[in-house]
Parts: structure tokens; C-alpha cells; sequence
């Protein structure tokens, strides 16, 4: 009989990694209530028409990433591939932008049919956070600021801050003009992806990630040379709040965003640490979608950021990727489970922090030792008939090679494990 498989590109998260997702999202959400961000949870479906109209016909995702279906009623549905969609259509939906500013997050799986590889899956996870209802510059600094220090929480420091700005519409046209004419002259040194974009979306060329196209794209036309004074007032100032507080950056003239909906501010926070999936972190500013989707003319700036390639960066620079408790309980005999069991409540008690795994199974010492080691644990905690007679615990460091064993009475026990040097204190 055949097993089950995952389906390609959807991963499973492992006990073993588990932990550092966990210390990954507490993070995260620490650093966003630093901010006044709230969470808001929205569903994995929403109507196709929905990505549709946000993220624009001619995108890669809404070309040929969305998982879409019909329900049984027949309407058309997709797996969220992003989360600013749904994050917008909410806010329509119950009123929340109507002379009010919005500071918001979210964090869940995506669904994209990609090409899996490292970095790149077709069921990953974002945590976006997205702020309505305030058109300056200041905004767009304080998301940026608020994912440097994230970065800096983190411990990540191979990361590199590269802004750009798309102007208004207006600009944008008059620059895709300029950028046709000159893709258009150069037609047989495109690539097939950008001949296809070349019509459809030609901005989206400068977005290549073809590195035959990399000379074609830095001799094209520069978009900040076409911007309209409001787009570059706005874009000066930025830069100057990121200096005032020491966020240090790159102006990326060829700096585009995937989606349709950008203006002004687009940024990218980008590893060298990742290989071909360097990119952890992507944003900008989008003042025509709350309007676009049927609300009120409510001004937009947001980020996404890539759990895996973050949790791979972690791992990388050799954070733990699982919690191994801190002790574990051995008990060997009947009456020693029987003291054993009332012990380890005893403890979780008065330790609530502590990671106590009590043996479970039966099985003599040498048996329970093993799983102890296996366990990962720094300390066994020992009961066998002397010690239940005496009413003391045993107490065997597991890891250090220095420290040898102590009997103490139970009563003491907590109060040493507190005092002892456990990895993470309790
Ligand atoms: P790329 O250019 O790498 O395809 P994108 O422009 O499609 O990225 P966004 O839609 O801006 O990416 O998503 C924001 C972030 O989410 C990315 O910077 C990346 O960290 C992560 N991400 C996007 N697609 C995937 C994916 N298929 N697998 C894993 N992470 C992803
Ligand atoms: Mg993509």
C-alpha cells in the first residue's frame, strides 16, 4: 500500500523546528505592538475578482500563480496569494477607514503555484502589516523602521535596505512610454517572460530576475528622472526621517514591486545570505487601492515579509530550532512513577516556565536514561525506592561535564532548579 506525500512545495513544520518559528512570531509581535499594530485575522479564501482587481490582470501572481476554483455554488474562488487584498476588502467591508487611521498585521500561510525551490514554496507564510488613512512620508519611515528593528531583535545584520519610488500614475505613464521605446529598440536581446511583458506590463521587465537581462535593465531609462514633484518631495523626505534616525539605505532606481497597485514608496529588505531568494522583506505605499476596491479614498502603505527565508537566516546564523526541556523525570518502580508523577506537578507549580518531561512507559533506569539523553535535557531529576523512602529527588547534570550528581530533599528541589544554570532562565 502507498504513503501519503505532501503536496509539492508545501511544507510540514517539524517538532524540531518548530520552537524557532514560535520565538520567530513572538518577536514579531512584540515588535508590532511596539508599534501600535493590531492584529486582524482573515480568511485563506476570498473571491478570485477580489486578487483580480488589487493585484492587477497582468502580474505573475494573478497570470499564473493563484490556486483557483469554483465552490459548489459555482463561484469562482483562490487561496489568498498576499494578504493586502484581503487585509483592504475587510476594512471596506466593516467600515474601518472612514476618518480613521488604521495600524494593522496579519500573519498566515500564502498559496502560489511557483516553481518550487530553496526559498520559493507554493504554501508559505507572511506576516504583513499595513497602515491606512495617512498620505506623508512619516508612515512609510516608521514601517521601515519598525522592520529594521526587527532585524535588529532578530540578530540578523546581513541585510540591506534598498528604496525606490514609482511616482503617481501620471508619471508612471509617461515613464512606461520612455521604457517601451527603449525595450522596443532593443527587442531581441529580451528574454522570452519580458517580450510577453514588453506589452502587457512593461515596468515588470525591470523586475527580471533573468541575469541575462541584468545589463539591458541598468542601461534603461531611470524612473526617478520622470517623477512629479509631489512623488519626489515625498520621496526627499523620507530619506531624510531614515537619516534622522540612522536607518541606513540604497536608492534602487530599478526597484519595482510585483503588483500593480504601488506608488511613491516601494522598498525591499534583501539578504546576500539566501542565494537566488534574497528578498525578506517587501513593501510600499498604494493610495488608489482602498478606492479601486469600492472604499473611500483612504491612502495605503504596507510590508510583507517571507517566514521561511527568515527562519532560514535564523538557522543559518545557528539558532536553536527546537525548545528540549530543561529537566527529565525519571522514576523507576511503582511507587517511584506514583512520587514522580505528584512531583512533576508539583514543580510545573512553582516553576510555570519550566519544561519538565516526566518519563511515561515504564521501562527500568538504563531504558529511562537513555530517553533522558535523547531528550535533549540539561538535568535528570531521579526517583527510585531510596530516594521515595527518603523523600529527596536525585538531581544528575546531563550535558556539562563538570557538576556531579546531588540528592536533595524534594521540598528543594524547584529552588534548585531556579538557582541552576539552565540555558533559559526560568
Ligand atoms: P519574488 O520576487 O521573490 O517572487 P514577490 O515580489 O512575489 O517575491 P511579495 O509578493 O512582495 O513577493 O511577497 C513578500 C515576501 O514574501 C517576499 O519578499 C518573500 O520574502 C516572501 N515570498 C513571496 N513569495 C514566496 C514564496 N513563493 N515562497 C516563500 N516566500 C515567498
Ligand atoms: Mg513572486
Amino acid at each position: 500500500m502507498g504513503t501519503f506525500q505532501a503536496i509539492r512545495g508545501m511544507n510540514d513544520i517539524l517538532p524540531g523546528e518548530s520552537a524557532l518559528w514560535q520565538r520567530l512570531e513572538a518577536t514579531l509581535r512584540e515588535t508590532l505592538a511596539a508599534y501600535g499594530y493590531q492584529e486582524i485575522r482573515l480568511p485563506l479564501v476570498e473571491k478570485t475578482e477580489l486578487f483580480a482587481r488589487s493585484i492587477g490582470e497582468v502580474t505573475d501572481i494573478v497570470d499564473k500563480e493563484m490556486y483557483t476554483f469554483a465552490d459548489r455554488n459555482g463561484d469562482s474562488l483562490t487561496l489568498r496569494p498576499e494578504g493586502t487584498a484581503g487585509c483592504a476588502r475587510a476594512c471596506i467591508e466593516h467600515g474601518l477607514l472612514h476618518n480613521q487611521t488604521q495600524r494593522l498585521w496579519y500573519a498566515g500561510p500564502m498559496f502560489r503555484y511557483e516553481k518550487p525551490q530553496k526559498g520559493r514554496y507554493r504554501q508559505f507564510h507572511q506576516v504583513g502589516a499595513e497602515a491606512y488613512g495617512m498620505a506623508g512620508p512619516d508612515i512609510d519611515a516608521e514601517l521601515i523602521g519598525l522592520s529594521a528593528r526587527l532585524w535588529r531583535r532578530l540578530g540578523l545584520q546581513q541585510v540591506v535596505l534598498q528604496i525606490n519610488s514609482l511616482g503617481s500614475s501620471a508619471a508612471r505613464a509617461a515613464y512606461r512610454e520612455r521604457l517601451v521605446d527603449y525595450f522596443t529598440a532593443r527587442r531581441a536581446e529580451l528574454d522570452e517572460d519580458s517580450q510577453r511583458r514588453l506589452a502587457a506590463n512593461p515596468l515588470r521587465i525591470l523586475d527580471s530576475k533573468n541575469p541575462m537581462m541584468r545589463a539591458l535593465i541598468a542601461e534603461a531609462p531611470s524612473l526617478l528622472d520622470y517623477l512629479d514633484p509631489d512623488s519626489q518631495a515625498h520621496f526627499e523626505r523620507l530619506q531624510s526621517l531614515l537619516d534622522a534616525a540612522g536607518i541606513t539605505y540604497e536608492v534602487n532606481p530599478r526597484l519595482v514591486r510585483g503588483l500593480d497597485y504601488y506608488c511613491k514608496t516601494v522598498f525591499e529588505w534583501v539578504t546576500d545570505t539566501l542565494g537566488a531568494q534574497g528578498t525578506i522583506c517587501a513593501g510600499g505605499r498604494y493610495d488608489g487601492l482602498i478606492e479601486q476596491l469600492g472604499g473611500p479614498a483612504a491612502p495605503g502603505v504596507g510590508f510583507a515579509m517571507g517566514l521561511e527565508r527568515l527562519i532560514a537566516m535564523l538557522a543559518a546564523a545557528g539558532r536553536p530550532t527546537a525548545d528540549p526541556p530543561h529537566a527529565y523525570l525519571i522514576a523507576a518502580g511503582e511507587e517511584a512513577q506514583r512520587a514522580g508523577f505528584a512531583l512533576a506537578e508539583r514543580l510545573r507549580d512553582q516553576l510555570p516556565a519550566l519544561r519538565l518531561q516526566l518519563h511515561c512507559g515504564g521501562g527500568g533506569f538504563k531504558a529511562q536514561f537513555r530517553r533522558a539523553d535523547h531528550s535533549g535535557a540539561q538535568l535528570a531529576l531521579i526517583l527510585g525506592e531510596n530516594e521515595v523512602a527518603a523523600g529527596t529527588v536525585a538531581i544528575k547534570p546531563l550535558r556539562a561535564a563538570d557538576g556531579g550528581q546531588v540528592t536533595l530533599p524534594q521540598g528543594e528541589a524547584a529552588a534548585y532548579l531556579r538557582a541552576a544554570a539552565l540555558e533559559h532562565p526560568l
